[in-house]
């Protein structure tokens, strides 16, 4: 439970998820961020307007998933590590996952990494796509993924390095 371990109920992602419908137009933001805090750069991040301005600091997020273009700059915006894109056009098989990453160093394209669920929980297998840091993020990377398409849902992390044992 979000309240006792830090892992949202499986009723609260639902609750944010894009619509088939959109996910099935390519590229859209998944924001999973579920406390009232007091904060809001995810709005200013967003060049499409499609994170609404905050009347209150502390609401949460209201994302219009069809104003947004996928561009992926609000995911190193957020403090809260809580934003992800998800790209389930990339193939017949696979999506692409963009994950915020704070950790050093920073993966290598073509690394095959073991993913994770938002419960620390190995899930699979991804392939690092590509790797974004430029200095408009300061210290937050944005790693893309390509994931099994069955674990758009699930695979929230990545750690390396274990997946070969
Ligand atoms: S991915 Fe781009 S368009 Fe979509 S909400 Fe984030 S900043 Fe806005
Ligand atoms: S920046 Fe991140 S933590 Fe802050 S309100 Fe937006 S989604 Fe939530």
């Amino acid at each position: 439970m979000l309240n006792t371990d830090g892992v949202p109920e499986p009723e609260k992602i639902r609750s944010v998820q894009p619509s088939a419908e959109r996910r099935a137009q390519g590229p859209v933001v998944w924001v999973e961020c579920f406390q009232e805090i007091p904060c809001d750069p995810c709005h200013d991040a967003c060049p499409a307007a499609a994170i609404a301005a905050f009347e209150d600091i502390n609401d949460r997020p209201d994302v219009d998933h069809d104003t947004c273009t996928g561009c992926g700059l609000c995911i190193a915006a957020c403090p809260g590590l809580a934003i992800f894109v998800i790209d389930e056009t990339y193939s017949e098989t696979e999506a692409v996952l963009r994950i915020p990453y704070e950790f050093s160093p920073l993966p290598g394209v073509d690394e095959e990494v073991t993913l994770l669920n938002r419960a620390g929980e190995e899930v699979g297998t991804g392939t690092i796509l590509r790797v974004q840091k430029p200095a408009t993020f300061d210290r937050t990377a944005v790693v893309w993924v390509v994931i099994p398409k069955d674990l758009v849902t699930e695979a929230r992390a990545f750690r390396r390095g274990e997946q070969e044992s």
